[in-house]
This record gives C-alpha cells, structure tokens and sequence, in this order.
C-alpha cells in the first residue's frame, strides 16, 4: 500500500494504471468504508483511497472542528485490510490550488433533504468530487447508499461530465442496525442505542406506509412523536422517489429518508 502525499506523487504512481477503482473518504475509516474498497478491489484491478476531510462541505465550523480525524489509525486499517493499493492524503492545496470560487450551484428542484437543512453542503461536496475525479482520473468510483442525495447529486455531475462510473454500494449497518458513519465515533453507547430504537421506529414507519392514503401528513404526524419520544431534532422525515429523488405518493421505488441529531451529532439514514 503506497501513501501518496501529494498530487506529483500521485500522477507519477498512477500513470501505469487504466482500471482504477477510487473511494473518496474524510477518514475516519470503519466497516462502512471497507465495503466500498472490497466492491472496488472485486471490480477494479487497482484501488485508490482519499483521505481528505473537506472544509469546503461543512456549513458549521464546530462540526468541521469535531469531525473524527485519526489518519494514523486509518491507514492502520487500510493495510490490514490487504484491499488497498494507494491511500491519496492530499493537503487543501493539492485540490484546490486556484483559489477561484466554485462555479458549482444545485438546481432548485435538487435543494431538498440535507441540501435544504445544510446550506451549501452539496455544493461544497461536488466542488470537492469534481476536483478529485480530474485529479485521480478513475474508471470507477465507488460511494454508498447511505449518503444517498450525496450518490445522487454527485453521479448526476461526474457521469456528465468525465468517463468514470459512479457505482452504489449498500448501506453497513452495526449489529443494533444503526448506519455505520465516521460520526458515531462521537456518540457514547446510550446514544447509540436511541439510534438503533430510533432505525426500528422508522423500519416500522416504512413498513406502515402502505396503508396510508395521505402519506405527507401520516409522516408528519410520525416525525412529530419522534421528536416528543426522543426529545430530538429531525430536520426531515419524507418518503421520496429513488429515481429522481422527488417526494412519493407510494411506496414503490421509494426509500424514506431521516435526518435527525442525537447530543449535537447531526446522523442520517434512509431505507
Ligand atoms: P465519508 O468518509 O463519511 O465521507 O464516506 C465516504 C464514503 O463511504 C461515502 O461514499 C459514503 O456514502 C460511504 N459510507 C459511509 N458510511 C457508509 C455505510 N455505513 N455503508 C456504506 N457506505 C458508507
């Protein structure tokens, strides 16, 4: 496993490659993570992993100050893991070296969901996915379903936009079925376990749907207990088509999607 430093480093190593697989993180790998390199290391003869936590997403400075940050750690994994050729470390500068403002601006009909409740996170996101595809220049690039307006949004530019496949990969959850997420190194166990109460809450949710005529207000009615239950912020609780990411009136083609807060650490799930 070669760590790459830099962006000279990078090209020199990757130039002999035409079937790379990438997976772009912020770190702090977990299970999560390694699913994405094990689908790409299947798919891919080479696979690259960035480590980059990127300012450029975060709409809130404490949460980009608390964002979990253990390179040592991940790189740990990352080589026991046996699945990894490269691990990219860029430094803000190797991505975005001309410092000119993102041209990048979400569609009206796309600010919905975390778009809506996290003002210019996609945009930032996209900046950053944008500039590590001309940079990396993969066949393929692996993200997972979990961040699944994220899969969307980015799919929708890259595939415009360069060669590279953009390929899903579905969501890991832990043995209480929480979505694994970088974020819950931040959670204590108590927190953990309202996260897990709060994904059967919302599997049952789902699973009543179809026998509602009004969804939209069965939903409401819903989102309104959870939060009296639980005492927590839900940003959205909405049913919404996986094609395009419109709000359903059925349960076809659909996934209901959370976002929510346990003691300040902002989680999503969707199923
Ligand atoms: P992150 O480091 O949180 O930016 O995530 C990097 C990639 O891993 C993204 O494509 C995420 O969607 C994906 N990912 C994060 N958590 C999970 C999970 N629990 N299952 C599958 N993919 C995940």
């Amino acid at each position: 496993m070669k760590i790459l430093l830099n962006n000279n480093s990078l090209f020199k190593s990757l130039r002999p490659f035409n079937d790379l697989g990438f997976v772009p993180t912020m770190g702090g790998i977990h299970k999560g993570h390694l699913s994405l390199i094990n689908k790409s290391n299947k798919l891919c003869k080479k696979t690259i992993v960035s480590i980059f936590v990127n300012p450029k997403q975060f709409n809130n400075k404490k949460d980009l100050k608390s964002y979990p940050r253990n390179i040592k750690k991940d790189l740990k994994i990352l080589k026991k893991s046996k699945k990894v050729n490269f691990v990219y470390v860029p430094k803000f500068e190797d991505i975005f070296k001309n410092k000119k403002k993102s041209k990048i601006k979400l569609a009206k009909k796309d600010i919905i969901l975390c778009a809506k409740s996290r003002k210019g996170h996609f945009e930032g996101v996209l900046d950053v996915m944008d500039k590590l595809t001309k940079i990396v220049n993969p066949q393929k690039i692996f993200m997972g379903e979990k961040d699944f307006q994220q899969l969307y949004l980015v799919k929708k530019l890259l595939e415009k936009k360069y060669k590279t496949k953009v390929v899903p990969c579905k969501t890991i959850r832990d043995k209480n079925k929480v979505a694994l997420s970088s974020r819950n190194f931040l959670l204590n166990r108590s927190d953990l376990n309202i996260a897990s109460e709060i994904y059967e809450k919302i599997k049952n949710i789902k699973k009543n749907i179809k026998n509602k005529k009004n969804i939209s207000s069965f939903l409401k009615l819903q989102k309104k207990e959870l939060k009296n239950n639980y005492k927590i912020k839900i940003d959205y609780l909405e049913l919404r088509n996986t094609k395009d990411l419109k709000i359903s009136i059925s349960k076809k083609n659909s996934k209901l999607f959370i976002a929510y807060y346990l003691n300040n650490v902002r989680l999503i799930d969707n199923l």
